[in-house]
């Protein structure tokens, strides 16, 4: 096989990071995007050069469509024919109740959680597509099991984000399934990275291990480790599937 070329969106840290260093390790080469935090990046570039594969980082903002642009217009021009797509760029908001949420806040939540991963997912498939002239591809989108439990009282606009990416994996993977493409989701319980800290969130996913069946957070490698063999050819017969990752929960 020759070579395979995969795009992590939000691969600075956390998730993306770890799926990023464990596709390297797997075969292939990274294309490792962040928003703005380009140091972040490159050493994660620098992980997975160490394993042989090639590595190229990217700053948008994928909130933005006229970057989504920019973004897979620098993947073709500096790594080519792109194979592979992991949309895993997210945010969540600090703890609201719905009649505390402001519209700017439900905006954003929408254009960097769903609008995002659709306009990646879209740009791809213009690439990879049999229909296109692609050689096919392999996408895996980054839910949560927050779109099973509902996140009431916290941050109901972000498990929604994450209810409609399910509904998207599930009615892409048929869409796009003849044209040579998979498409599969994970669903990441409570797992230990900024996310938290970012969003003020940490006590609350300290005590929370409570509520979860092995009685402790998830790593950022055990998510990667699903989204990996997702994209594997060992998972060449799985589309349409949401993976929880969680747990037991
Ligand atoms: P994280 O540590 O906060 O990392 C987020 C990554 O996304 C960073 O690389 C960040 O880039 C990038 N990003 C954030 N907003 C962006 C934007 N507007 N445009 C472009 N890039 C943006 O997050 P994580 O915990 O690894 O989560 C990754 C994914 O897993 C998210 O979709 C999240 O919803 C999902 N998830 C996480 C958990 C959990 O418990 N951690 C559970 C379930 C699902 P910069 O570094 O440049 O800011």
């Amino acid at each position: 096989m020759g070579e395979r070329n995969l795009l992590v969106t939000g691969a600075s840290r956390g998730i993306g990071a770890a799926v990023a260093l464990l596709a390297a390790e797997a075969g292939w080469n990274v294309v490792i995007h962040c928003r703005r935090d380009l140091a972040a990046a490159e050493r994660v570039a620098e992980a997975v050069r160490r394993t042989g594969r090639r590595a190229v980082v990217v700053a948008a903002e994928v909130a933005d469509p006229a970057d989504i642009d920019r973004l897979f217009e620098r993947v073709d021009v500096e790594l080519g024919p792109l194979h592979g797509l992991v949309n895993n760029a997210g945010v969540v908001d600090v703890a609201a109740r719905v009649e505390e949420m402001t519209p700017e806040r439900l905006q954003r939540m929408w254009a960097i959680n769903l609008s995002g991963p659709m306009l990646c997912a879209r740009a791809a498939i213009r690439r990879m597509s049999r229909r296109h002239g692609g050689a096919g591809g392999v996408i895996v989108n980054v839910s949560s099991a927050a779109a099973r439990v509902g996140s009431p009282g916290l941050y109901l606009d972000y498990s929604m984000s994450k209810a409609a990416i399910d509904h998207f994996t599930t009615g892409l993977a048929r869409e796009v399934a003849a044209d040579g493409i998979r498409v599969n989701a994970v669903r990441p319980g409570i797992i230990d990275t900024e996310i938290h800290a970012t969003s003020g969130h940490r006590e609350r996913v300290d005590a929370s291990v409570q509520i979860i069946p092995m009685a402790r957070l998830g790593t950022a490698k055990e998510v990667a480790e699903g989204v990996v063999w997702l994209l594997s050819d060992g998972a060449g017969y799985v589309s349409g599937a949401l993976l929880d990752v969680a747990g037991g929960r």
